[in-house]
C-alpha cells in the first residue's frame, strides 16, 4: 500500500502540525518502504477534539446501527485481506503465509465478533427496583504495539465502537502502514467522521500526549510493562480509567503423564511463531527431571527445523536486545542446544531459533521477557516445584499445561497465577477474555469481557 502523508482526523486525511516524519523499514531487507507523519501534541489535541465532537451522536446511535458499521468494517477487512497480509509482511517482516493466516485473519474474526456482540448485548438490565444502564465510557485513547499490528488495533477499536465510545489511536512507530490501512477500512465501512481518528507518531511525544490528555476518558494501552507503569501512574493521578495489556513470561508445564513429543513440538512452535514476538508466548518450558534430557533433545531438533523459515525481529534494536539475552543466558550458566547469539544473516534483523537448556528459575532468561525466538527449558522435581517455578515471575499473562488426562491438567491450571491457560494444546478462542494477572496488566480484551471495559454503569431507581 501507499503511505498517507497525513493523519486521519474527523473523517479525512489532513496534514500534521509539524514536519517530522517516521521512516518505515522492512526488517527483512532493511529497506525504507514508506514515510508517515510523526504527529505531536497539537495533532493529538485536534484528534481528541474530533473524537469528543462525535461522541454524543455515536453514543446515542442504536446498537444495531453500530453493529452494522462493525459488520461493514469486518467485510472491508475481509475484502482487503491480501493487502493487509502484504503490508504486515512488509513492515513487520513475518512470512507471508503467517501474515495471511494470523495477522490478517484474526482481526477479521474479532471485528466480526464485535459486530455480533454489539447487536446482541443488552445495554440495559433490571436489578430489583432499578434499571442499570451500560453507557459508553467516552473518548478512548488507544496506544498499540507492533507485534500483532492489526490485531492489537482491532482488539481495542472494535469493542470501543461497539460500546458507543469514540477513539483516537496512536499505533506503534514500526508498523504505522497497517494502521493507515485500518483507517481506510473504517472510512470505507461508513463509520461517521470523528468516531475513529488516527495519529501516527513517536511514543514519548504523541503517545504520551494522548495518555495525558485531560479530555480522554479511558486510556487503553498494549505494550511494555515499563511504559504501562507510567501510563497507569498518569491515569491514576488524573482519576481516569485505564486498561493495560503488558508483558509476559509464560510457562509451558509438561506434566509427567503428557505426550512429551507433542507437548514439546507444539511448545516450540508457539515460541518461534511471529519470531517470538508474542506477549503470551510460552517461553519457559517446564519438564520433570526424569524426562528432561529427552525433552531438550526434542526441543533442539524442533527449533533446528525452523532454521530459515522464521522471519526477522522487528528492528535492529530488538535484534541486539534478543542476541544480548542469549549471551547473558549462556554467561549465567545455560547450555545452548540450538541457535545462538550470532546474527544468522548479513542483511535483515534475523535471530536463529534458539533453545537454552539447564536454565534455572532465577536466571535472567527465566525472569525477563525476551520477545524473540528463544526458548528456555527448565527442570522440575515434582508438581509443587513445577507450580512454584511457573508462578515465580512478576508476570501472569498466559501458559499451557499438558497431561495424560485433561482433568489433571485443569487441576494444575487452576493453581496458576495467570490470565489464560491452554489445556493439552487448546485452540485460540477470539471470544475468550485475554489479559494479565500481576504485572502483565489490568483489564481484559476480546469477547464480552473486552466490551465491558468500554462501558460504565448508571442505575436508575424506581
Ligand atoms: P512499548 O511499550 O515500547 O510501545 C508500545 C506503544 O506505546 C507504542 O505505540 C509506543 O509508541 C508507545 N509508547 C512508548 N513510549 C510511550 C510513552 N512514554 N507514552 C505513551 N506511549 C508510549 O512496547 P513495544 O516494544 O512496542 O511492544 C513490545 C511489548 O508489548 C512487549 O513487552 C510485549 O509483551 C507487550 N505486549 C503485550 C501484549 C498484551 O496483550 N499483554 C500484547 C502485545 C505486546
Amino acid at each position: 500500500m501507499k503511505a498517507h502523508d497525513g493523519l486521519y482526523i474527523g473523517g479525512a486525511w489532513r496534514p500534521a502540525a509539524g514536519r517530522d516524519e517516521i521512516e518505515v523499514v522492512n526488517p527483512a531487507d532493511e529497506q525504507v518502504i514508506g514515510r508517515v507523519p510523526a504527529g505531536d501534541a497539537m495533532d493529538v489535541d485536534t484528534a481528541v477534539r474530533a473524537a469528543r465532537a462525535a461522541l454524543a451522536t455515536w453514543a446515542a446511535t442504536p446498537p444495531a446501527e453500530r453493529a452494522a458499521r462493525l459488520g461493514a468494517l469486518r467485510d472491508v477487512l475481509a475484502a482487503r485481506k491480501d493487502e493487509i497480509a502484504g503490508t504486515v509482511t512488509a513492515e513487520l517482516g513475518s512470512p507471508l503465509p503467517f501474515s495471511q493466516a494470523v495477522h490478517a485473519s484474526v482481526p477479521i474474526a474479532v471485528a466480526g465478533s464485535y459486530a455480533e456482540l454489539a447487536a446482541a448485548h443488552s445495554f440495559e438490565e433490571k436489578v430489583g427496583n432499578s434499571t442499570v444502564l451500560h453507557e459508553p465510557v467516552g473518548v478512548v485513547g488507544a496506544i498499540t504495539p507492533w507485534n500483532y499490528p492489526l490485531h492489537q488495533i482491532v482488539a481495542k477499536v472494535a469493542p470501543a465502537l461497539a460500546a458507543g465510545c469514540t477513539v483516537v489511536l496512536k499505533p506503534a512507530e514500526d508498523t504505522p502502514l497497517t494502521a493507515q490501512l485500518f483507517a481506510e477500512a473504517v472510512h470505507e465501512a461508513g463509520v461517521p467522521a470523528g468516531v475513529f481518528n488516527l495519529v501516527t507518531g513517536l511514543g514519548p511525544v504523541a503517545g504520551q500526549a494522548l495518555a495525558e490528555h485531560p479530555d480522554v476518558d479511558l486510556v487503553s494501552f498494549t505494550g511494555s510493562t515499563a511504559v504501562g507503569r507510567r501510563i497507569g501512574a498518569a491515569a491514576g493521578a488524573a482519576v481516569k480509567k485505564v486498561a493495560l495489556e503488558l508483558g509476559g513470561k509464560s510457562a509451558n508445564v509438561i506434566l509427567p503423564s503428557a505426550d512429551l513429543a507433542r507437548a514439546v513440538n507444539v511448545g516450540v512452535a508457539n515460541v518461534m511463531s511471529n519470531s517470538g514476538q508474542t506477549c503470551s508466548a510460552w517461553t519457559r518450558m517446564l519438564v520433570h527431571r526424569d524426562r528432561y534430557d529427552e525433552a531438550v533433545e526434542l526441543a533442539a531438533a524442533a527449533a533446528a527445523k525452523y532454521g530459515d523459515r522464521i522471519g526477522p525481529v522487528v528492528n535492529a534494536r530488538q535484534q541486539a536486545r534478543v542476541l544480548g539475552y542469549i549471551e547473558k543466558g549462556v554467561a549465567e550458566g545455560a547450555r545452548l542446544v540450538a541457535g545462538g547469539p550470532e546474527a544468522p544473516r548479513e542483511q535483515g534483523y534475523f535471530v536463529s531459533p534458539t533453545v537454552l537448556a539447564d536454565v534455572t528459575p532465577e536466571m535472567t532468561v527465566a525472569q525477563e521477557e525476551i520477545f524473540g525466538p528463544v526458548l528456555s527449558v527448565l527442570r522440575y522435581e515434582d508438581e509443587e516445584d513445577a507450580l512454584r517455578i511457573a508462578n515465580g515471575t512478576v508476570y501472569g499473562l498466559a501458559g499451557a499445561v499438558w497431561a495424560g488426562e485433561e482433568s489433571e491438567a485443569v487441576a494444575f491450571a487452576r493453581r496458576m497465577d495467570t490470565g489464560q491457560v491452554d489445556i493439552n494444546g487448546g485452540r485460540f478462542n477470539p471470544l475468550a477474555p485475554f489479559g494479565g494477572y500481576k504485572q502483565s496488566g489490568v483489564g481484559r480484551e476480546l469477547g464480552s469481557h473486552g466490551l465491558a471495559e468500554y462501558l460504565q454503569t448508571k442505575s436508575l431507581q424506581f
